[in-house]
């Protein structure tokens, strides 16, 4: 590490060909930015932001988000941070929702179902992340979208947010607004979506399972279950594809973004960002400065 660290500090990930690429981090809390930063990582491209509210015994305040969305885009000055909404559901309980046992959680009442059903929730866990905009480079995204409604039902509370914080004198920056593209449906109607916001960031860990139909954390299933499936592959390329026709950028922040057999084909597919283990920021980033976009 400490090799490679030397050689590719500070340089950007250019490939052969002279495409650059930006190459982020997924982190879980505000302890996981020094690891980004000693990889010399580019930026965060996924904080997991439910890590905040597991292992509590009450909804974290707007005030206790605020502080630590501020301390992540302090510590990472000016590099983008992108802070993922609420992604909770039957498999990652917080008691105090009071969400019912479901039988089939990885479908059910979850992320952004939850937070379109308790505004509330949302509107609290938005206002954090605004307020922390005037602080740093913040952008936000929203998981398991599956329909053009939704979005345009986030983007009205968005505004709804953004007003009330003006009009209380509370100082907000520019944040970019971007989807997951993480069920099959999203990536379907990708062309739509794509008119609604900035940029999509494909959770290829979801996309494979729902693509798939098989469950991600079910190891009886590890014999079949093939994450450089086609159908996999061809929906990301059309997400791609959808998303640079109306000028979204798009990124992968799914498992698959680290797997360094498939770097070459995504460059070539025109990803324009890879988020990825903190721990794998440098090898990703080598492999980029190995390879071709074919543009
Ligand atoms: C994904 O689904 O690929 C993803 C990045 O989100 P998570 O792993 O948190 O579901
Ligand atoms: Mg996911």
């Amino acid at each position: 590490v400490r090799r490679l660290l030397q050689e590719l500090k500070g340089k950007e990930n250019i490939t052969l060909d002279g495409k650059k690429i930006s190459v982020y981090a997924n982190i879980g809390s505000l302890a996981d930015v020094g690891t980004v930063l000693s990889n010399d990582g580019g930026g965060i491209g996924l904080f997991r932001s439910e890590f905040i509210y597991l292992g509590k015994s009450s909804l974290p305040t707007e005030e206790e988000q605020f502080q630590i969305y501020k301390s992540v885009a302090e510590m990472m000055a000016g590099k983008k941070v992108i802070i993922r909404t609420l992604d909770i559901g039957a498999d990652k309980q917080a008691d105090y929702l009071g969400l019912e046992k479901e039988d089939n959680p990885a479908m059910g009442f979850r992320a952004i179902r939850i937070c379109l059903s308790r505004p509330e929730i949302f509107r609290t866990q938005l206002r954090a992340v605004y307020r922390a905009s005037a602080f740093g480079n913040i952008s936000v995204m929203y998981p398991m979208i599956t329909s053009v409604e939704e979005v345009k039902k986030i983007l009205r509370i968005v505004e709804n947010v953004k007003n009330e914080l003006t009009e209380s004198g509370i100082p907000w920056g520019e944040v970019e607004q971007g989807i997951m593209i993480e069920t099959p449906a999203a990536a379907l109607i990708s062309d739509l979506l794509a008119k609604e916001v900035d940029f999509f960031s494909i959770g290829t860990n979801d996309l494979t399972q729902y693509t798939l139909a098989m469950d991600r954390q079910n190891s009886k299933l590890d014999e079949f279950y093939n994450p450089h499936h086609e159908a996999v592959l061809r929906l990301i390329e059309q997400v791609v594809r959808n998303g640079h026709r109306e000028g979204c950028w798009v990124g992968i922040c799914g498992e698959l973004g680290a797997d360094l057999e498939l770097t070459e084909r995504f460059l070539r597919m025109g990803i324009d960002e890879l988020s990825v283990a903190p721990g794998m920021i440098l090898a990703v980033r080598k492999q980029i400065r190995n390879s071709t976009a074919g543009i």
